[in-house]
């Protein structure tokens, strides 16, 4: 239920609708926009039928009260009043007409990898500083991440550019770890639908970024969000990063299509993955361009100094010494789509 105030409606008009839906067992999640205040009611179903029934229509400074008519309700586009939201991220912006370029290394290997990555995407313009500690690997006998060494040298990558850090959370028992590190934290695409992380992801508060699963609909990718965005954490990021489909030239399908339905489906930042949905180096400046075209929020992709000695992902990494040109590209891609590349602003 989403109880629309009047703009008229005064904060003590407010909070008596926020405590008379809190008194009745939902939640209530208020979005303020510039002229008026939304009041989302959320809960069981049964609750709903609690909030229906207290005729809150008649009440002081309140104007309608509409269902949301979806099951991501938090997430819906009909909740922030039908506009995009634009989350701030240590000084950078995404969303609405601010695009970021996410860019670092696959996994950080050693200090002299992630260092010189982070220089060449830091004096290329990107916005923020990408790198896994932990790494959700298909076979147990592979490389697994640095764990705690790996984020004390995100720390020092981030220390010595400036730049925020994503990196992957796998476990709740690293919450702790990890949050010292991320300005953002990944949910990888194999754990999009684990449902106690993202609630503990959702309860730290750190923005998040979520990426689909590989054989997940956007209703699902929307439903993980909701499980953030219901613990008061409104600082989500959807990321596409390529769906399985029967083809099997490249790794995966990346799924374009899902920039402009999320769009009409959300007011959450879509990103895109071009890396790991292409495999190949070669596949990912052109997708980073459809991508961008298409009016996608941002880019996260993978940079390696030396992509032939990378312990994962090599064969898609891009080169550090070509990350500048390739960061050109898409800034004009970007602005195809009326977007201004916030990297170049805040670099
Ligand atoms: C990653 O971005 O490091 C990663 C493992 O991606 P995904 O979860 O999309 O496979
Ligand atoms: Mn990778």
């Amino acid at each position: 239920m989403m109880i629309v105030m009047k703009p008229t409606a005064s904060e003590a008009d407010i909070q008596a609708v926020i405590d008379k839906i809190e008194n009745v067992g939902s939640k209530a999640h208020s979005s303020r926009g510039e002229e008026v205040t939304v009041i989302g009611a959320i809960g069981h179903v049964e609750d709903e039928v609690h909030v229906a029934e207290l005729g809150l229509e008649a009440y002081p400074g309140v104007d309608r009260v509409v269902p949301i008519l979806k099951p991501y309700k938090l997430a819906s586009k009909q909740f922030n009043h039908g506009k995009p939201s634009v989350l701030e991220i240590g000084g950078r912006r995404i969303g609405g007409e601010d695009f970021a370029l996410i860019a670092g290394p696959c996994t950080v290997e050693s200090r002299d990898q992630t260092l010189t990555t982070a220089d060449a995407v830091a004096a290329a313009g990107a916005a923020m500083f990408r790198g896994g500690a932990y790494k959700p690997r298909t076979s147990p006998y592979a490389f697994q991440g640095l764990g705690q060494e790996g984020l004390r040298l995100l720390a020092e990558a981030k220390a010595r550019t400036g730049l925020p850090i994503v990196t992957e959370l796998m476990d709740t028992r690293d919450i702790e770890a990890v949050a010292e590190v991320a300005d953002v934290v990944q949910i990888g695409a194999r754990n999009m639908q684990n449902y106690t992380l993202l609630s503990e992801v959702g309860r730290s508060g750190l923005p998040v970024l979520i990426k689909r699963g590989l054989s997940s609909t956007l209703e699902e990718l929307l439903m993980a969000a909701e499980y953030v965005l219901k613990e008061g954490n409104e600082n989500v990021i959807l990321c596409e990063r390529g769906i399985r489909t029967f083809e099997t030239a490249y790794r995966f399908t990346l799924d374009l299509t899902a920039i402009p339905v999320l769009k009409e489906m959300t007011h959450l930042p879509v990103v895109v993955d071009p890396s790991h949905a292409a495999g190949r180096r070669a596949l990912v400046t052109p997708l980073s361009l459809a991508a961008a075209a298409a009016g996608a929020d941002g880019i996260i992709v993978e940079v390696h100094p030396e992509p032939e000695e990378a312990i994962c992902d090599g064969p898609q990494q891009l080169r550090a010494d070509e990350f500048a040109a390739y960061a050109a590209q898409v800034e004009r891609a970007a602005a195809v789509a009326g977007k201004v590349f916030t990297a170049a602003a805040a670099g």
